[in-house]
């Protein structure tokens, strides 16, 4: 991707450096939004299960740890401010933060242009820059969990460390992998915006497990359509490389329910899928692409 001299976002907050800061065992703030449900052991317990999963699974605690309620959120942005203190001494990788910001600007230009025809109004997603580990507006989350999107406080986590994982150990690499990535989590704030994972929420209510991961594949289907729609835009810019396209696709394929369980478990168990196989994540992605349209990306309904 030809991202050098571009527009970056101003919209990236650096807390690597402190990890977090008093978010783990600083007592008391483990507060996870489901159901009105805040009990302290279980809810710790919630939130290693969910990292756990998460590590397995693909990106998206939040998802699990719901915070789509707005109305039950503790304290929203204000837990965040907490880690605000880390700028100044932020680690080497700039050249990667560079690129994140870059890639997020290009989301920003997209999807502003993409509401604008609707007559909507877009409004850019925060994306925080940890390490470790985090606390949002959805919980506490560890970066073993991957980035994430929290509904809560419209902000986007990650530990760029997982762009090495991505390469090492999922082997998914190229810089077009590392952007689907942020796409995908931008796909999430767009079905925030857009009320679809309030809507997403309030179905799982009440549902199996088994319902729901299966619901949850949709959306996460749809997050990667929608990074699908980006791309198309992107390419249109004339700033792809070739290849580009080829290694997000890839990344879809090696973070695909089906892979993963096999790479980590030896088999795998279908019922627990949340994300979706490696084949749907591929042909969701793509058709994104191809047409761009955000008519192409209705994976709530209908075979997928
Ligand atoms: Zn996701």
């Amino acid at each position: 991707m030809l991202w050098r001299g571009r527009r970056q976002s101003d919209n990236i907050e650096d807390d690597r450096s402190d990890g977090g800061g008093g978010g783990i065992g600083g007592g008391g703030g483990f507060q996870i939004p489901i159901g009105g449900r805040t009990g302290g052991g279980g809810s710790i317990l919630l939130v290693i299960l969910v990292v756990i999963a998460g590590w397995y699974f693909g990106f998206d605690p939040s998802a699990i740890l719901g915070g789509g309620d707005g109305g039950l959120l503790p304290g929203g942005g204000g837990q965040i401010s907490d880690n605000s203190g880390g700028q100044g001494t932020a680690p080497a990788n700039d050249e990667m933060k560079q690129f994140v910001a870059t890639v997020l600007a290009e989301t920003e230009d997209t999807w502003t242009g993409i509401f604008k025809s609707q007559g909507l109004t877009y409004e850019d997603p925060k994306l925080v820059l940890f390490s470790d580990q985090v606390r949002s507006a959805c919980g506490f989350a560890s970066a073993a969990a991957g980035p994430f999107y929290c509904p809560g406080d419209h902000k986007v986590y990650l530990d760029m460390t997982f762009f090495q994982q991505l390469d090492q150990q999922f082997g998914a690499s190229g810089e077009f992998a590392r952007a689907y990535v942020v796409a995908h989590e931008v796909g999430h704030h767009v079905q925030n915006l857009t009320g679809i994972m309030s809507k997403f929420n309030q179905m799982r209510q009440g549902m199996s497990e088994a319902d729901a991961n299966q619901l949850s594949v949709r959306i996460e289907l749809q997050a990667d359509c929608f990074a699908g729609v980006w791309a198309h835009y992107t390419a249109q810019k004339g700033i792809l490389e070739q290849g580009d396209i080829e290694s997000a696709l890839n990344a879809a394929k090696q973070i695909g329910d089906d892979t993963l369980q096999k790479k980590m478990q030896g088999y795998v168990v279908p019922e627990s899928f949340n994300h979706g196989t490696s084949q749907q994540r591929q042909t969701w992605l793509a058709r994104g692409y191809k047409s761009g349209k955000l008519s192409d990306c209705n994976t709530l309904s209908g075979p997928i």
